[in-house]
């Protein structure tokens, strides 16, 4: 009676049926027929359950996966499509000031007729000028769109830090 029975023989037991030495040994041990009972409801219940869960509605399973997707495609994909924005407008803002200063005089040229001397002056004295604040502001025109975002990338991180540990 000191011999209870091993797990395996439980085991065996509860999916098989109780061999003849273990049946003669539940027929006279309460303990191992308590163990016995305990873990046969524990299976019933968990059978139960995939049952109920296999008998879920269709559209139960399609929200769950509908929320399993909106969960994947917000902590990764959203990140990807920040920095695909971002990379589209640093070229757009690259385009832009490369075309830029050529396009201006033509404009102004064909408004007022051929350039004058004092015009031509002017343009010279306006590049000028333009060099200079461009050295002045340590970047690039062409980069200085990609500078705002990166500020403005920069701010929205240590927003959100500060929300997670306010
Ligand atoms: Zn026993």
């Amino acid at each position: 009676m000191t011999d209870h029975l091993t797990d395996e023989q439980i085991t065996e037991a509860l999916f098989n049926g109780a061999r003849e030495s273990a049946a003669a040994h539940l027929g006279d041990c309460e303990q191992c027929r308590e163990e016995l009972n305990r873990l046969c409801a524990v299976l019933t219940a968990a059978r139960r359950q995939a049952d109920a869960d296999a008998a879920r509605p269709h559209g139960f399973w399609h929200q769950q996966r509908l929320a399993i997707r909106e969960r994947i495609w917000g902590t990764q994909t959203r990140g990807f499509l920040w920095a695909a924005a971002t990379a589209a407008l640093v070229l757009v803002a690259m385009l832009l000031s490369l075309t830029e200063p050529a396009r201006e005089p033509l404009a102004s040229n064909s408004d007022q007729g051929p350039a004058t001397v004092s015009q031509a002056a002017d343009s010279d004295h306006a590049l000028l000028v333009e060099v200079e604040r461009s050295v002045r502001r340590g970047v690039p025109r062409a980069l200085e769109a990609a500078t705002l975002i990166a500020q403005e990338l920069q701010r929205a991180t240590e927003a959100r830090k500060e929300q997670r540990n306010p």
